[in-house]
């Protein structure tokens, strides 16, 4: 069913335990391309392979590490100089109103450009607590769930410890070879802390327990943001909404999900978020 942003607001009015799902789209405002869609990265070619879902992969990091650190490199770049969009800014806006209010928002994502967590911690309301540097759940935080890991950050290859390091812009007079992070323990190489299309969620690392629990609670709504709904954690997540009947929204210039309940909003997540939020953010002390 189609709705307009405003009407479907009306529909989150007495909602009191809502998950929000984002994906790549949301952050196309902050000139990050997606996978999929007209100029995403699917289109590009890879060093070594013809798509990005060969190219991300364990197998391909194992033989050409120094490829996928360049390529890192550069999408962490791109990632740096974005800032977060008007679709970002609301949905904090959101989860502040929601913590004012009593009322449970579990954002998660799919996102590995880490600017939910970068707006989060600037967040009084939210408070985050920052964990410490080299705990497991560093770039995580309570109100942002990243399911696919952070760029920003990278963890030992060889499993010495689960720390995470930050991730520094390479000089760019070094060899490829050179430009890839040594763990400083070890002398191993290090990963990107990210989920490579090859691989399966963990706990530690990416919390997907947490994620199963949030589900089991009651969960009375869920808005899914700019996500074409191809990982599998994601379309989990939908499709146990759906079969529990419970009120799904689906926020895509054209709408991923095809299923008779979805409410669809169509239209670009940076301009119908802040309509859809409009009611929640201008009155968030209201308690
Ligand atoms: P996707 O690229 O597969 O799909 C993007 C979706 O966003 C499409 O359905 C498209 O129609 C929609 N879209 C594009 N512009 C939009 C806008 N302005 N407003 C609303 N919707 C818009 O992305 P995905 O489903 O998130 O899955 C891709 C995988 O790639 C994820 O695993 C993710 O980790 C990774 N990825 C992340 C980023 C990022 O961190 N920003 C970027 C690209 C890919
Ligand atoms: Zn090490």
């Amino acid at each position: 069913e189609k709705m307009s942003p405003l009407d479907a607001s009306k529909l989150l009015k007495h909602k009191r335990n809502i998950i929000i799902l984002t994906g790549a789209g949301l952050s196309a405002a902050s000139g990050i391309p997606t996978f999929r869609g007209n100029d995403g990265l699917w289109t590009k070619k890879y060093k070594y392979c013809d798509s990005a879902e060969d190219f991300a992969t364990l197998r391909n990091f194992k033989e050409h590490p120094e490829a996928l650190w360049e390529w890192m490199h550069y999408r962490l770049e791109l990632c740096k100089q974005a800032e977060p969009n008007e679709g970002h800014k609301t949905i904090l806006q959101f989860q502040e109103y929601c913590k004012l209010n009593g009322v449970k928002c579990h954002l998660i994502t799919q996102n590995i450009d880490g600017l939910h967590t970068r707006l989060a911690r600037q967040s009084e309301v939210l408070a985050v607590e920052e964990t410490k540097q080299g705990d497991p759940s560093h770039g995580f935080t309570d109100c942002v769930f990243e399911i696919h890991g952070n760029l920003n950050y990278s963890r030992c290859f060889a499993e010495c410890s689960k720390d995470l390091k930050e991730v520094q812009t390479p000089k760019s007079e070094l060899s490829s070879e050179e430009q890839i992070p040594k763990c400083e323990e070890c002398e191993s190489i290090m990963r990107p802390h990210v989920l490579w299309f090859d691989e399966c969620y963990t706990q530690e690392l990416h919390r997907v327990d947490e994620v199963r629990s949030i589900l089991d609670s009651e969960i009375d709504a869920l808005i899914i943001v700019g996500t074409a709904l191809q990982t599998s954690l994601a379309s989990n997540i939908v499709s146990h909404c759906l079969m529990k009947n419970i009120l799904t929204i689906d926020i895509n210039v054209e709408p991923a999900c095809h299923f008779g309940s979805v409410v669809e909003v169509c239209g670009k997540s940076e301009e119908t978020l802040p309509i859809l939020f409009s009611p929640f953010i201008s009155k968030k002390s209201s308690k």
